[in-house]
């Protein structure tokens, strides 16, 4: 299985923010959205950054209830980690693993194509096995 496959599932739509967001928006969205993170587009629709929950929580455990007015690019991850269409379920697992991260954008020709989580690669892996159990129990009878 490959990311192209669980964008056709789950489609390309991507939740995003301005640079000059606040907190309190990015924390609005991501409740509003049920997503973990947003994607921090800059006017011109390239990738500027990423906030996650984790980032509102650090920003909350720094700053306190100062946090909620800071702006997206104060607490943003600047260098994004992208994956490609082609990339297999493995290949990204293990990207996000060495990262440490849960969401991967996804990206061809500097076209951004949407963006995968790590719910998304438990579900389509749920999903691989339960095709492969499902093969099995029929060569078995078969046989
Ligand atoms: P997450 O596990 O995705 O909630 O993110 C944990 C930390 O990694 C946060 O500081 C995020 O801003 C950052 N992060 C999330 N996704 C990426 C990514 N694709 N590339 C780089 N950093 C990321």
């Amino acid at each position: 299985m490959f990311v192209s496959d669980i964008l056709s599932q789950k489609g390309s739509e991507i939740f995003s923010v301005g640079p000059r967001s606040s907190v309190a928006e990015i924390a609005w969205q991501i409740s509003d959205r049920r997503v973990g993170s947003l994607l921090v587009l800059d006017v011109d629709g390239s990738v500027a950054g990423i906030v996650s929950e984790r980032d509102l929580v650090r920003a909350l455990a720094t700053h306190g209830r100062e946090a909620l007015v800071l702006e997206a690019r104060q607490i943003m991850t600047r260098e994004v980690v992208t994956c490609d269409p082609d990339d297999s379920i493995d290949e990204i697992m293990q990207i996000m693993t060495n990262g440490r991260f849960r969401h991967l954008p996804v990206v061809r020709r500097g076209e951004l194509l949407g963006l995968v989580s790590i719910g998304d690669v438990v579900k389509a892996r749920l999903e691989e096995a339960r095709h492969e159990t499902e093969a099995l129990k029929a060569y078995i009878v078969a046989g």
